[in-house]
């Protein structure tokens, strides 16, 4: 499966199965070593809310979170413009985040099982853990402590855990050396103004086991 720019393509996040997050994007452009996604306000996603339609607090304990039953919801994406990253066999994504105004916010490193590929898009497990990397390099991990609560309820074994926090490290030395994407100059990159938020693709579901 390959796509061509303007395609509008899927990125589905499973967890032991069934989707619990998708979201739509424009195809950048789409080559062996480096797949690009845009994202901007108004594509539509879904995501986890709970069985009677309400969305999930952030502040419920994890283990709570993790045990109820997944079910969608349609939403859109709100305010930021996202480029996301993707080169096939790494262990993460890298998006690039810019405010409504296009002034660039940074770079988000989603810690994710290599993608693979499908009739909607990409498919990945979320890792959960996660680093942010400001306009000027400076960078921090994001969610360690869901991360720990992740591994307590069995959601990762200490083994994958560590590998998962290794491949970070991996990605923070890059950030350190000032290596790609860091050095890409995408900061400038802009998506094609034909480009409208898209109808959500209706075979989206396609391969999900609820
Ligand atoms: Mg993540």
């Amino acid at each position: 499966m390959h796509w061509h720019a303007g395609d509008v393509a899927l990125i589905r996040y499973r967890r032991l199965g069934p989707i619990t997050y998708l979201i739509s994007s424009h195809v950048v452009d789409d080559r062996p070593e480096l797949t690009r996604l845009y994202t901007g306000p108004g594509h539509p996603m879904k995501r986890r809310i709970r069985t009677d339609g309400t969305f999930l607090p952030r502040d419920i304990p994890y283990a709570e979170a993790y045990a109820m039953p997944v079910v969608l919801g349609d939403i859109a994406w709100q305010t930021n413009h996202l480029l996301r990253l993707i080169r096939p066999g790494d262990a993460h994504d890298i998006s690039l985040f810019w405010s409504d105004d296009w002034s660039f916010r940074g770079w988000y490193v989603n810690l994710q099982d290599p993608v693979t590929r499908n009739a909607v898009g990409f498919d990945s497990a979320d890792h959960v853990l996660d680093i942010w990397v400001a306009p000027d390099g400076t960078w921090n991990w994001k969610d360690e402590d869901e991360f720990t609560d992740a591994v307590a309820v069995g959601r990762f074994t200490t083994r994958q855990a560590d590998e998962i926090r290794r491949e970070g490290e991996r990605v923070i030395a890059r950030i350190e050396a000032g290596g790609w994407p860091f050095d890409a100059g995408y900061e400038t990159w802009r998506p094609d103004p034909a480009w409208t938020a898209p109808e959500m693709p209706a075979n989206w579901d396609i391969g999900n086991t609820p």
